[in-house]
């Protein structure tokens, strides 16, 4: 049996031809699904009870079980148990603009950038589309609340799942699910070129935030191992075609790490990297983990980062944090994001 919450809209209009029915049950099941928020296929009222039982036999609709809620100010942490027994973390947080959701897309992550935590959990598996999106109703049900913004910035390379998280921004996206728009959706990468190629060609109009953290190569090979494969040079030209073909602005993440990526000559050679590229950087307060060796810089130094890049007339903001004790155990699950396009 399978999960209902990982068809497409389209994969079900293929179900429902194959098995001699309309297309248009289709719509029907997506708005009883994500409108009406149904448990089971008999609460279905519009559909013939041959084809609930149809449904029945051929899917489930499995939820994910909460296993633990930790509150901060503005913000929810979630555990999520999956079928398997896996766990994955979600993040609410009530932002000005609405309400946003952090989630993850792999079980671990092997791309291994040395200040996160979930580098040192290796991945286990991809998560299935229904896994991306079930966090989804599961925290509009237990706050009911609506969920206007998703960031796929939980633990997880989301290009190193790429059909699956593709999948689930289409599912969502659509008018007749849960119908988040196109630019209430951020996908960020660590920056697989390749990916980020086949992410132009799909022409999806989500927004795409890169972890740059680092002005040049010397410092980036030490922070993030993906950089010896794929490195700046390659990584700008990527973007640069995405610019110039989509015509949207790119989001560059920078983690404020003390004494290795914050000093001013830093913040003068990343403004000479990123000079005349359609794009603004999100300066990230690090959120310190179990490795030692990174700490946060400290205020002013953000601050005095911050200057420089608005003198070269980069466009700036720093995030805002949703930093509480309670909080910061959550590791590379970062409680903390901030939209300004
Ligand atoms: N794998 C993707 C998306 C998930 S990580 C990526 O790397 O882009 C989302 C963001 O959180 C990335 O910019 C990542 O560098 C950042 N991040 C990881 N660990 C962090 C920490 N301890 N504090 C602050 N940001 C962190
Ligand atoms: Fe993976 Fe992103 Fe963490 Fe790097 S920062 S280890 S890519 S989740």
């Amino acid at each position: 049996m399978k999960n209902i919450y990982n068809y497409s809209i389209e994969d079900l209009e293929n179900y429902f031809l194959t098995i001699n029915e309309k297309k248009f049950r289709a719509t029907q099941v997506y708005e009883w699904l994500y409108k009406m928020r149904i448990n089971n296929f008999d609460e279905i009222k519009n559909m013939k009870q041959d084809v609930k039982e149809k449904l029945k036999e051929d899917f489930n609709l499995d939820k994910l079980t909460i296993v633990s809620k930790v509150q901060g100010q503005d913000v929810y942490k979630y555990l999520f148990k999956l079928h398997d027994g896996n766990t994955i973390e979600a993040v609410l947080m009530k932002q000005s603009y609405g309400n946003s959701l952090c989630v993850s897309t792999q079980v671990g992550c092997n791309i291994g950038c040395h200040f996160c935590e979930s580098g040192k959990l290796k991945r286990i598996r991809n998560l299935e589309p229904s896994e991306m999106l079930l966090p989804i109703l599961a925290i509009e049900a237990d706050l009911n609340i609506r969920i206007s913004h998703v960031v796929l910035m939980g633990i997880g390379e989301p290009f190193d799942n790429y059909d699956n998280v593709i999948k689930f921004i289409n599912i969502i996206n659509h008018p007749k699910g849960i119908d988040i728009g196109a630019r209430h959706i951020t996908v960020s990468t660590s920056g697989l070129v390749p990916k980020i190629e086949q992410f132009i060609k799909d022409g999806k109009q989500v927004n795409l935030a890169i972890s740059l953290h680092a002005p040049n190569d010397e410092i980036r090979n030490k922070l993030m191992p993906i950089n010896k494969v794929y490195n700046l040079s390659m990584l700008i030209k990527t973007i640069k075609k995405y610019i110039r073909i989509t015509n949207r602005r790119v989001t560059m993440e920078y983690i404020m790490l003390k004494g290795i990526n914050d000093s001013s000559e830093c913040a003068n050679e990343l403004s000479q990297l990123l000079k005349g590229i359609n794009c603004y950087v999100n300066l990230i307060p690090y959120n310190e983990t179990s490795n030692s060796q990174f700490k946060k810089s400290n205020k002013e130094n953000v601050m005095k980062f911050y200057d420089t890049l608005k003198r070269n007339k980069i466009n700036v903001t720093i995030r805002k944090e949703f930093g509480s004790n309670l909080m910061a155990a959550c590791g590379q699950l970062r409680a903390n994001y901030k939209e300004d396009q």
